[in-house]
């Protein structure tokens, strides 16, 4: 192996990030501190994706960790990685790193076989995209170019069809999948990519890339809030039901960019009219009668439900698949007396029966039980209805009660300007300038309440569980008075 003289400018991510977008590879490179903070969706992602590539490990046990203590000492990395190489004491090495022609890049594991060295990607996901395709493109680009032939080149993703039964083989839960053919064919094209891609961090301006579809594919950008800046607040992207693409046409090339620009033929639209008429005034618009049908009569019975899930990437219990949702926790409120209560079942303890007999117990004296998005219940209580068959009706009974709180929002009872943008409960209530409840820091959205279950589920430490415990009661608690308030906005346009 050849030694690196020169710092190296790119990595696997500023490699995916350049070939989404060159400007967006030009701004992290030269105005970093234009990028978007950190959303909660992407510390979710990174800190499962870090959990399944420890865990894969367990594919070729025994092995060195070369990883850096910080990410800034790459070169180390990369040192220690070829000094275990050239030793030959060890037949595996985790977060291998590489440096060729300006790039480093540190392979998941590297393992030696029958005397050849062989690497393996690792992915949480359950299938492999283009863009992992890339990815390992690279990597065999600058382990090859750096001077170590590999024999075989794999992607190790998560079998979809797996079922855990007692202790895991990580063999059984992995696919590996040979790429070296695809690998090999996209040599040639990664150096020309690379060669481009050095050549636009050295310009001396950002190059002139408009806003498209690439601003969230494959990834949502980190450079949205700087580049989408003078998109007007009336814009064409709040009217949905126009294909994207035609969208952006329009915008780039054709200056059509507010709604008013809009052409006729969209414009005199009749299922538009609302929402049109919500962009202009810059209010809501509502539709009173279609709330009228959606009320039930207040001698009903009512029920506030949410239930809280998680899904775990490596199954924690007999039975279950890889990111199976499980339910670990109910919190609801009687509409009438306004009392409230939530459980959420022990860390460690297969959830879904306590869960089960729960939601019979609390919703059986109920005529009607508000949810939000009923897409997860709906999907739980299929699940119960199949497995405990005894009880089938029980749970058929209270899928017919459901009635869903987004309905309104989904079904433009109410229209908002930008309201497509809205996913939970929470945002509605800030758009509508309403009373919310805070959810505690670091549990912004479901994806964190379920990475602090999971932390718990396989936590020993008894003060860290309790801690843990007492935080989602308090984000339980916000976000079931959420949906309360939630309902209150919606009642408040059916009475006003
Ligand atoms: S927001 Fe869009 S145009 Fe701007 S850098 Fe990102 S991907 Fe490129």
């Amino acid at each position: 192996m050849t030694e690196k003289k020169k710092k190296p400018v790119l990595s696997k991510s500023t490699f995916i990030k350049g070939l989404q977008c060159r400007k967006a590879l030009y701004l992290y490179k030269n105005r970093y501190f234009l990028r978007d903070p950190l959303s909660a969706e992407q510390r979710a992602k990174f800190v499962r994706g870090t959990n399944v590539g420890i865990y894969a490990r367990e594919l070729f046990p025994g092995g060195v960790d070369a990883s850096p203590k910080t990410h800034f000492q790459m070169a180390k990395s990369v040192e220690k990685t070829r000094v275990l190489i050239m030793e030959g004491k060890t037949d595996v090495i985790y977060e291998a790193a590489f440096s060729y022609d300006d790039v480093v890049v540190a392979l998941d594991i590297l393992y030696r076989e029958n005397g050849q060295w062989k690497g393996v990607e690792v992915k949480s996901s359950k299938a492999v995209s283009e863009t992992y395709h890339w990815d390992a493109a690279l990597q065999y680009y600058v382990i090859n170019g750096g001077g170590l032939k590999l024999d075989d080149f794999f992607i190790a993703f998560i079998d979809r069809d797996f079922i855990r039964e007692g202790e895991i083989h990580p063999w059984k839960l992995f696919k590996l999948e040979s790429r070296l053919e695809d690998v090999r064919l996209k040599n040639e094209s990664v150096a020309d990519i690379l060669s481009e891609l050095k050549h636009t961090i050295a310009l001396k301006s950002s190059p002139d890339i408009p806003i498209g579809i690439h601003c969230n594919d494959p990834y949502p950008c980190d450079f949205i809030g700087h580049c989408w800046k003078k998109v007007p607040e009336d814009s064409i992207f709040l009217l949905e039901g126009i294909d994207e693409r035609q969208l952006f046409e329009w915008y780039n090339n054709k200056g059509i960019k507010s709604i008013d620009d809009l052409p006729e033929s969209v414009l005199i639209k009749p299922g538009y009219q609302k929402p049109l008429k919500s962009i202009r005034n810059n209010k809501p618009v509502s539709d009173k009668d279609r709330f009228s049908g959606y009320f039930p009569g207040s001698e009903k019975k009512q029920l506030i439900l949410e239930t809280f899930t998680f899904a775990p990437a490596i199954p924690l219990f007999n039975g279950t698949r890889p990111y199976e949702i499980l339910p670990f926790g109910l919190g609801w409120m009687d509409l009438q007396t306004q009392k409230s209560d939530l459980l959420i079942t022990e860390p460690g303890k297969n959830p879904q029966n306590d869960i089960g007999e729960l939601l019979l117990e609390q919703t059986e004296q109920y005529d009607l039980i508000w949810v939000f998005n009923d897409t997860i219940e709906k999907a739980l209580i299929d699940h119960y209805a199949r497995n405990l068959p005894q009880k089938n009706d029980a749970f058929i009974s209270i899928k017919s009660k459901l009635l869903d709180l987004r309905q309104p929002w989904d079904e433009q009872f109410v229209v908002y300007p930008t309201m497509k943008k809205l996913k939970k409960a929470e945002d509605i209530l800030v758009r509508f300038d309403r009373p919310l409840e805070k959810l505690p820091e670091n549990l912004e959205i479901p994806q964190e309440a379920d990475a602090l279950y999971q932390k718990l589920v396989l936590s020993e430490n008894e003060k860290e569980r309790q801690e843990g415990l007492t935080y989602l009661e308090n984000y339980m608690n916000s976000k079931l008075k959420n949906l309360v308030n939630l309902h209150k906005l919606w009642l408040d346009f059916f009475q006003g």
